[in-house]
Order: structure tokens, then C-alpha cells, then sequence
């Protein structure tokens, strides 16, 4: 069986991101552009080499996208993607308001410490989301389908992209890092999210023990519970540190365990409601025991 591992294709479109990934970052610098400007755009451009890539040299033939899976993906990261801006925005004004001092550390420095901050909160608020409570009926909603693609990394409840980005950004604005670190981390931040879940064949072989890939993250959506493991996206390290670290055999199926606990992955208006569900419910339970005539 681990033959068949050693045959597999280098990742190429994966290796080739991150290559391009500083020359942007540098071209960003260099011109001055807006933070959001250059965030967008590579949010963009990592999804045009993927999405094609994908039809290229796919890992499963059946997780193919159609138009109704593109076109969900679309409506829900489009206001993903506008809830993500809107939190970014909204903490560094705060942090300009709290946190005025800057960092003074290296520019190499602040940025190997950025990613591994941004990892750690984003690790934990994933991990908690995990839990059978609230966080899971809100990050529910991103499991839910039954193929990964690269789109499907936008696929979410918006709530979980604000606290999500707020794991994440939190910690580097705490650091008082640089406009530039930080926008160094984010860069890295989209192409890992998209990489992750996209539906590409190939290995990045021993750099899995450094780097989160798409084969760890098939395992995280995996719906046997021993493999999903691999709460981190960007870097594994703390998946090590904490022992939720997984390697294997890609699953055979990713989704939710008792799916049919939940709406359809595209009944979007009633996975907008689950995380207020229990919270209704337990609220009219009050209400009921408070004023009983209420409830009649
Ligand atoms: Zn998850």
C-alpha cells in the first residue's frame, strides 16, 4: 500500500504557489498597494491556478465541482470573504487604539513568529470547534460536504470566518507586528486554505512533517474519527506538539459522521440558522419554565 504513496506526482501547483508567494509579497511592498488589494488578488489568482489544476490531475475523479457547487461556494466565500476584511479591519483599529507600540524585532524574525502564533490561535479555535458545542454547530457548516475542492476552503458559516480570522490576526496584533510581517503570514494563510482542500493530486513528501498539505487535511475531514486529526492548516506543529497529528492513506469518504443530523450542505439558509437553533430552543425552555401562562 505505501508503494502507491511513493508513485504519487510531486504537488506541483502547491510548491509553485509558494514559490510565487514572496515575489508577490515583495511586488505588494514594492508598490505600495492596500492590504485588502493584494490580499483579493491573491485570493484570486491561487484559486485560478488551482480550479484548472484540478480539472488537470485530480485526486478523485468524483469530487469534481459542478456549476450548483461553484456556485454555492461562490455566494458563501463571497461573504466570507467580505466578513474576513470587515474583522480584519476592525482589529487592527483596535490594536491602533490598545496596542500602539511596534514590535522591535527583525522583519525575518516577526514573520517566523507570526506564522507560528497565527497557527497556534487558529489551531485551538479549531480544535475547540470540534467539541460538541456551539463552535460545532457553527463550524458544522464547513464539514458538511462530501468532496474537498479549493472552493470548498470558502465554504463556511460566517461566523466561523470571524473567529476564525480572529484567532489568527489577534495574536500578531498583541505581537505589535509590522503591516508587512503580518501581511506576509496572511499571503501565506490563503494559499495554505485553498491548497489544503483542493482537489489536485500529488505528494510534498517529507515536507508534510513541516508544512500542512492537502493530504493532512483529507484526513481532518475525514468521517472516520481516528483520522481526523490535523487541526492545523498552515504549519503542523502543533498538531505534533499536542498529539492530533495524523499521517495515512487518503479516507475514503470526508464529511460529517450522521450526516443526516444536519440540513443539506446546500440548504444554506437553514445552516445559517444552526448555531441560533439550540440557543432558541433553550430560551423558549426558559421562558417556558419563568412564566408558564406564557406558554400556552
Ligand atoms: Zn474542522
Amino acid at each position: 500500500m505505501s508503494s502507491s504513496r511513493t508513485r504519487q506526482p510531486w504537488h506541483v501547483p502547491h510548491l509553485a504557489l509558494l514559490v510565487l508567494l514572496p515575489v508577490a509579497w515583495s511586488a505588494a511592498l514594492a508598490w505600495s498597494f492596500a492590504a485588502e488589494t493584494v490580499l483579493g488578488t491573491w485570493l484570486a489568482l491561487n484559486l485560478a491556478v488551482l480550479m484548472p489544476a484540478e480539472k488537470w490531475r485530480p485526486h478523485r475523479r468524483d469530487w469534481h465541482a459542478d456549476r450548483r457547487h461553484l456556485r454555492r461556494d461562490g455566494v458563501v466565500g463571497g461573504i466570507n470573504v467580505m466578513a474576513d476584511a470587515a474583522t480584519g479591519a476592525g482589529l487592527a483599529a483596535l490594536a491602533v487604539t490598545l496596542l500602539p507600540g511596534s514590535n522591535p524585532w527583525s522583519l525575518g524574525v516577526q514573520i517566523l513568529v507570526g506564522l507560528l502564533a497565527a497557527e497556534l490561535g487558529s489551531y485551538w479555535v479549531h480544535r475547540w470547534s470540534h467539541a460538541e458545542g456551539w463552535l460545532w454547530r457553527v463550524h458544522v457548516t464547513h464539514h458538511l460536504p462530501d468532496r474537498l475542492t479549493a472552493s470548498n476552503a470558502l465554504f463556511a458559516h460566517p461566523i466561523n470566518a470571524v473567529y476564525d480570522k480572529a484567532a489568527k490576526l489577534g495574536p500578531l496584533l498583541a505581537l505589535g507586528l509590522s503591516p508587512e510581517a503580518v501581511l506576509a503570514v496572511a499571503l501565506f494563510g490563503i494559499t495554505q486554505a485553498l491548497v489544503t482542500h483542493a482537489n489536485v493530486a500529488g505528494t510534498i513528501g517529507p515536507l508534510n512533517w513541516m508544512l500542512g498539505s492537502a493530504e493532512l487535511h483529507r484526513l481532518h475531514h475525514s468521517t472516520e474519527e481516528a483520522e481526523a486529526g490535523n487541526f492545523g492548516t498552515t504549519l503542523p506543529i502543533w498538531d505534533q506538539v499536542f498529539g492530533t497529528y495524523r499521517r495515512g492513506e487518503s479516507p475514503i469518504h470526508v464529511g460529517v459522521f450522521e450526516a443526516k443530523r444536519y440540513p443539506s450542505e446546500f440548504a444554506l439558509q437553514r445552516l445559517l440558522h444552526i448555531p441560533f437553533k439550540k440557543v432558541g430552543l433553550r430560551f423558549a425552555d426558559a421562558i417556558r419554565r419563568c412564566c408558564p401562562l406564557g406558554a400556552h
